[in-house]
């Protein structure tokens, strides 16, 4: 009879674990995952060791499920895995036992997987700045720049470095709308002061994007007295937005000039050669090689945004599966050929109205009647210039699916829309982020 080893099982299953997910679940591997190391097998429970906090926590909130799928596949019973960690590596993040966890930092998300170029390297910079002297060199730091392009990828490697430099920094990172529910909450059952006490007792306070503090006046009014507290004990504010501070739709002017106070950078969209920087990394941290051409046809096929180049990765690693895990420029045609480039891109009607509509918070029946006021003129005749621009409409129909106006009317709508984008920066800038919005449809049904 062989000896029973709950160690050595726990390798070999760990092992077969490993091979199941790289056959059939390609796109969650990590190459980090080489690094974990399996305990124990016992009484139905894996025990695997991640290095730190970080990789536990991630691998607990968001692998579970696949890793556990994995090891009853390969055991055929049902056993479960758990990770735990056996250093302190990464545990100074803030918690309060309250119920509001803090979000789930991803270990893929640190400045070493962070692929820089000149659409954002002012952005990384700073970043990595603050992460070297939190409070010290900018503060607040605000990152800002369209959907897809990585500011969530710098403000968790900014935490992650910082918390690798000093392991017990107390730092709360969320997400804008954590900061809302919980404030309200607190509003609610009157407790103001635990919600001062979470806000006001940290070295660092990350808040991804704030521009949904749009409109939240109650919201913004705390975070105004909560960010002079920070910042006048020298505490670092670090913040994201999808727009640059005084373009935040209904923003209290003294939290925009605070904002403009410290460093304000922005992050563009890739270049071509940064795009495939971009997929190599990815493709390396999934643990798989692409050949040359198969990165380029990546890169210039996927144009709009950083998260979609991931999103063709994906698909690629999807269609190899099934071609013998093979990667080359048949799988990534078969993948990617329905993807067709964003400039090439032609957008409905439809989903133009839903753009600006939201944008400018206005009603398809104001854009359609008959009132002339700025506040409705403005958007009908943005409506009519991207229209043009992106549709094979006729001047005609898109004046009559504007309320029934003729081309005249559309053609002045144009030449406004035309003038004032090459003569007011602010509002240019306004047309660029409806027109992104456009490009990642994503970005619309969000
Ligand atoms: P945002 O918060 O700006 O919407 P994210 O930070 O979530 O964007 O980035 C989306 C995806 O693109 C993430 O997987 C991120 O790792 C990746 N990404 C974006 N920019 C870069 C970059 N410069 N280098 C490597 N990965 C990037
Ligand atoms: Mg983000």
């Amino acid at each position: 009879m062989p000896t029973f080893d709950a160690a050595s099982h726990a390798q070999s299953v760990w092992k077969e674990v490993m091979e199941y997910l790289a056959r059939l679940h390609s796109p969650w591997v990590r190459q980090w995952f080489g690094d974990l190391t399996p305990v124990e097998m016992n009484a139905g429970v894996l025990v695997v060791r991640a290095a730190t906090t970080i990789q536990q926590q991630y691998l607990m909130g968001r692998c579970r499920d696949v890793f556990n799928e994995a090891v009853q596949a390969v055991t055929g019973n049902l056993v479960t895995v758990n990770f735990i960690t056996g250093t302190n590596a990464g545990g100074g993040l803030a918690r309060f036992g309250d119920g509001y966890d803090d979000v789930i930092l991803s270990p893929d998300f640190v400045f070493e997987n962070f692929v820089t170029g000149p659409c954002n390297r002012l952005a990384n910079v700073a970043c990595q700045a603050v992460a070297e002297k939190p409070g010290r060199a900018y503060n607040p730091l605000f990152v800002h720049g369209g959907c897809g392009l990585g500011k969530t990828h710098l403000l968790q490697a900014t935490c992650q470095e910082i918390l690798r430099r000093a392991p017990d920094a107390r730092i709360l990172y969320l997400s804008c709308d954590t900061f809302i529910n919980h404030f309200m909450e607190c509003v609610q059952n009157g407790d103001m002061s635990e919600f001062r006490y979470r806000y006001r007792h940290v070295d660092v306070l990350v808040i991804d994007d704030i521009h949904f503090l749009a409109k939240r006046d109650r919201t913004q009014e705390e975070f105004f007295h909560t960010f002079n507290t920070l910042f006048q004990s020298n505490k670092q504010i670090i913040l994201s937005s999808d727009a640059p501070p005084n373009e935040i739709p209904d923003m209290e002017d003294r939290l925009v000039s605070r904002f403009n106070s410290g460093l304000v950078a922005r992050v563009e969209k890739p270049c071509y050669e940064t795009r495939i920087a971009i997929v190599a990394k990815k493709a390396k941290l999934r643990g798989i090689t692409l050949p040359e051409d198969v990165i380029q046809y990546i890169a210039r096929r996927v144009e709009s945004n950083t998260r979609e180049l991931e999103g063709g990765i994906t698909k690629i690693q999807g269609f190899a599966m099934l071609n013998g895990g093979k990667y080359d420029m048949d799988v990534a045609r078969a993948a990617l050929g329905d993807i067709i480039p964003a400039s090439e891109r032609m957008v409905t009607i439809p989903q133009i109205v839903d753009a600006v509509t939201k944008f400018f918070n206005v009603r398809l029946t104001d854009l359609q009647s008959k009132k002339r006021h700025k506040s409705i003129a403005l958007p009908r005749q943005v409506c009519m210039y991207i229209a043009r621009q992106k549709t094979r409409y006729s001047l005609e129909e898109i004046g009559g699916f504007f309320g029934g106006r003729d081309h005249t009317t559309v053609m002045h709508a144009i030449r406004t829309i035309t003038d004032d984008r090459n003569t007011d920066a602010a509002f240019a800038a306004q047309l660029e982020r409806i027109e992104q919005a456009l490009a990642t449809p994503m970005a619309i049904s969000a």
